[in-house]
Order: structure tokens, then sequence, then C-alpha cells
């Protein structure tokens, strides 16, 4: 049923805050169908001094290269379903060529960008939910879509994940956001990534998927490839929602989804 759709957006235990064995996921794809399954780790918080790093976030430094290793091992292990290996990365402006020299010696299917933090807040951290209350929410959501379209456009990334995440917890401004979609779709158009359709916010406060439909109409509007995504958390949430989320990209008019083999974009039909 899920045939030709993969799932590229899955974590492992080393982030801290993820379930289940590497193996228990590859197994899960197999089981929904899917014709292809990627690891996105989040990547080691390059950004922060090593102190600082919250190992209930992301895998330490030292990490890196054992996850690596292993995602690559899986694939001798299970022949029946190919396995990508991508990591999901932080964008934080002005750190861009720290980035770039932490992804680069590693054999890479697909890197996701994600916009996480802003300044020092990750503000989809259910613990820090208070600091909202700080902020003018269409400010806010201005600030995020900033930060969104710079990552889109800095070349690092191939996928962009949850490009409306600032809604995670529903907080939503009081004017119209139809014009900030057709800007926020216009650039990431111009900068050439896919975005996934993720299922992830229909589990979180907003319960809705990742981006809003109508964000979404844009981006199909202005021929913005699409990956369909859970982020999953454990093997019980691959491909979690994934035929309503195709019904979705079909009503809104996308025909094809796209996969990645070493940095290198494919279409295939939806
Ligand atoms: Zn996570
Ligand atoms: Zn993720």
């Amino acid at each position: 049923m899920l045939k030709q759709l993969v799932d590229y957006h899955t974590h492992t235990t080393r982030c801290g805050h993820a379930t289940g064995t590497m193996e228990a996921y590859v197994e899960a794809a197999i089981a929904a169908g899917l014709s292809e399954i990627g690891f996105s780790d989040h990547i080691p918080m390059y950004w922060l001094p090593e102190a600082k790093r919250d190992p209930g976030i992301a895998m330490r430094m030292s990490e890196l290269e054992e996850y690596v290793a292993d995602v690559i091992r899986l694939r001798e292990r299970y022949r029946e379903i190919p396995i990508r290996l991508g990591l999901e990365a932080d964008f934080i402006p002005g750190r861009e060529a720290e980035l770039s020299r932490l992804l680069e010696p590693y054999p890479w299917d697909y890197v996701i960008g994600s916009v996480h933090f802003i300044g020092e807040w990750d503000f989809d951290n259910p613990a820090k939910t208070n600091r909202y209350a700080e902020w003018d929410i269409s400010e806010l959501y201005a600030k995020f879509f900033t930060l969104e379209t710079m990552a889109a456009k800095s070349g690092l990334f191939d996928i962009m994940a949850h490009i409306d995440l600032i809604k995670k917890f529903g907080h939503k401004p009081s004017h119209d956001l139809g014009r900030v979609y057709a800007d926020v779709a216009a650039q990431i158009a111009g900068a050439g990534v896919a975005i996934e359709l993720s299922t992830a916010g229909r589990r979180k406060p907003v319960g809705e998927v990742y981006p809003n439909p109508l964000l979404l109409k844009e981006c199909c509007d202005r021929g913005v490839p699409l990956i369909i995504s859970s982020d999953a958390h454990s093997p019980q949430e691959v491909a979690w929602g994934f035929a309503e989320a195709r019904a979705l990209a079909l009503a809104t008019g996308y025909t094809q989804v796209c996969r990645f083999e070493g940095r290198k974009r494919i279409m295939q039909p939806l």
C-alpha cells in the first residue's frame, strides 16, 4: 500500500529521547511496505561547547562515526530494503562553515535541515513552552520563517524538515498567514531544496501535519519537491499516518515525491 513511499526521518536511541533498536526501525519499515528507510539522527550539538551539549537532545560528537558505521552495517543484514544514511542537522546562523566541515567526511544519502533554536531557546522543547509568553506571536513567526528560509538557502541541506514547526504547541498569530506562506514558499522554491510533509505534527498539541495544508499548496504550486516523513522517535512511528499524508499530497496537487542517493534527488510517482 505504501509501496513507493520512503521514510527518511527517523531517530535512534543515541539522541537520548528516542526508543527502539535500529533493527526494529528497519523491520517496521519492511512491515509497513515502504520501499526504503533512512536514518536521520540528530547531529551532535556542534555549535555549543562540549560541556553544554545536552545528551537528551543529540548524540555526542564521539558517537557520530559509530552512528554512520552502524547504518552502513545494517545494509548487509537487510538486503530486502535499501537503508539510507542521513542526518537531521540543526541550522544555526553564523555556524554554516562548522556544519559543513562536520558533514564533509561522511557518505550521506541526504541531510535534513531543521530550525529548532531561536537564539538559545529550543522552542520545540515541551519543558520550555513558558517562553512563548515573552513573544508577540506574529513576530515570533516572522523570526522563525526568516531562519527557516535562511536554512533552505544555505545550500547545506537536501530536505527541510517541519517547515512551520513554530506552531507545534498551537500558538498562532491572529492575522492571516496567506502572504507569509506565499513568501516562504517562493523563497524555498528558489533555494531548490525539498520539503517534508511530516506527520509528526498530528502527534503534537497543534494536531496537524507540517506544513499547514495552505503552505503545502503554496509550495506545490511553485514546484517544491516533496517527501513524506514521520519523524519517528520509536519503531511504532515509522510510516505513521502515511496513507492520510499521501491522500493530502495528492489532493494538494502533488503527483511525485522524491528520494535520495548520495545526495542526489530522484523523483518518483506518488
Ligand atoms: Zn528528536
Ligand atoms: Zn527529527
